[in-house]
């Protein structure tokens, strides 16, 4: 296919590393079809769109739940009680409770808005709200999860959507409580949620399915569904994110979450393990050695008081993994980075924990940023991640004349920009070849700011 538009980028990550003076040639669907390294400067020069700056692969999200954006920061306030990510949660049932699809949409486009504007380029949305205020299900079953792809599409974020299958209220088959009724379903409605967004859904969007966690689904349903399931579709779980979810899964089964999974289950590059905080030496290795994604969202998980992720010896067996906002606590690719390695060096007391394997390159920022994009892609069911012919054109232009940049090149570029300063360093964003953030602003911010405070005041009344 011949090309569609030419960018001329002064310096770009490539998927076999840094060059300079690129021409990427992007057709009409948005894949990249031919890159030239040491382009001559007179190339096409009239179709050419000139990126005097630094490019980089754009930052996939890999779990997002829209509607917690509009409780981030309301769960900070001592109960008396001791504040655990039980009562986190009660807070945020009771915020989920009153959404309304025009609501949610106006929250979702505000926040995949901010997403833009901090790097990420496409975002999985983890959709569980299904059902209306009184549990019962709207005329289009996928109403809730719709609002998201509209949100999504109209401000021009790449879009995963995995709708929730939630039948359960705990281990062992425990009925749900009145709290969760929004999310409810048996294996017949959840599938015909998949059906509607078979039906609904834009064409460049991808479709995948969550089961929510081994708490809200027992192994005969999961069973059903995954039958039922096309096998090209990513599968995302939450996964031992709580020590209550690990002990109470070794009081009903005599196994822990990870390992029950994978003896009942044959978890491959197709799923994507949320959160995975608490492993054992085997199940680490497990889940390596299986080619499953680890979903990692330490702003959330940090803020939930969920534990440590053990890094270190995943990175050891070469686990994939990419980042989420997940509770959208901070929506910041820059932030989950920090946080993981930071995590690790307050554990290890050391340095520099997540780089310096045999294959790497040593700088921790770079490989953090790297591999997390890759990982985020193939969770996200779509080839992109690296800046390559076939891939999507998502990415970031970062401007490299700002102070903290000055002097730096390359690996140590992204060293810096990961882990020194605070100013966002993106100033424009393209995804699937189309500008989408310029000048570090999305044309349609005015008016998005307006309707999220108006939906914010109306759940806070
Ligand atoms: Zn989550």
């Amino acid at each position: 296919m011949s090309d569609n538009q030419i960018f001329r980028c002064r310096k770009i990550l490539l998927d076999h590393g840094w060059s300079d003076d690129v021409l990427l040639g992007v057709d009409d669907q948005g894949l990249i079809t031919s890159v030239t390294v040491n382009a001559s400067k007179n190339s096409a020069e009239s179709q050419v769109v000139n990126l005097d700056n630094v490019i980089i692969p754009g930052m996939p999200n890999l779990h997002s739940h829209a509607h917690q954006r509009a409780m981030a920061g309301l769960g900070e306030q001592a109960s008396g009680e001791e504040d655990s990510f039980w009562t986190w949660r009660k807070a945020m049932y009771h915020t989920l409770a009153q959404i309304t699809p025009d609501q949610l949409y106006h929250i979702a486009r505000m926040l995949y808005l901010e997403m833009l504007r901090a790097g990420y380029t496409r975002v999985a949305e983890f959709q569980y709200l299904h059902h209306d205020q009184s549990g019962s299900a709207y005329a289009n079953r996928a109403e809730m999860t719709l609002q998201c792809a509209k949100a999504a599409s109209d401000v021009g974020i790449g879009f995963t959507v995995l709708p929730v299958l939630y039948r359960y209220g705990g281990f062992g088959a425990q009925e749900p409580g009145d709290a969760q009724k929004r999310f409810i379903n048996d294996a017949e409605g959840f599938l015909e949620i998949v059906s509607c967004l078979e039906r609904d859904l834009q064409k460049e969007m991808t479709l995948g399915i969550a089961p929510h966690s081994l708490r809200a689904v027992d192994k005969n349903l999961l069973q059903d569904v995954l039958d039922a399931t096309d096998k090209e579709r990513v599968v995302h779980i939450h996964i031992a994110e709580q020590m209550k979810e690990v002990d109470d899964c070794l009081d009903w089964s005599g196994q822990r979450p990870v390992e029950w999974l994978y003896h009942q289950f044959s978890p491959d590059p197709k799923w994507c393990l949320i959160h995975a905080t608490h492993m054992d030496k085997e199940e680490t290795e497990m889940i390596a050695k299986s080619g499953a994604i680890v979903g990692l969202c330490p702003t959330t998980e940090a803020n939930l008081g969920d534990g440590f992720f053990n890094a270190s010896e995943y990175f050891a067996h070469k686990g994939r993994w990419g980042i989420g906002s997940d509770s959208q606590i901070s929506v910041s690719p820059i932030e989950e980075l920090r946080w993981l390695e930071y995590g690790q060096r307050l554990l290890t007391k050391s340095r520099n924990v997540l780089a310096g394997r045999e294959g790497d390159t040593g700088h921790t920022g770079a490989e953090l940023y790297r591999q997390s994009t890759l990982g985020g892609a193939a969770a996200c069911g779509v080839k992109a991640g690296s800046l390559k012919v076939g891939n999507l054109a998502d990415f970031l232009v970062i401007d490299d004349s700002s102070p903290r940049q000055t002097g730096r090149s390359e690996d140590d570029f992204l060293d810096s920009m990961v882990f020194s300063g605070n100013e966002n360093p993106v100033s424009a964003v393209y995804v699937a070849g189309k500008p989408v953030i310029v000048d570090k602003q999305h044309s349609e911010r005015a008016q998005i700011h307006e309707r999220f405070r108006e939906a914010i005041k109306q759940l806070s009344q």
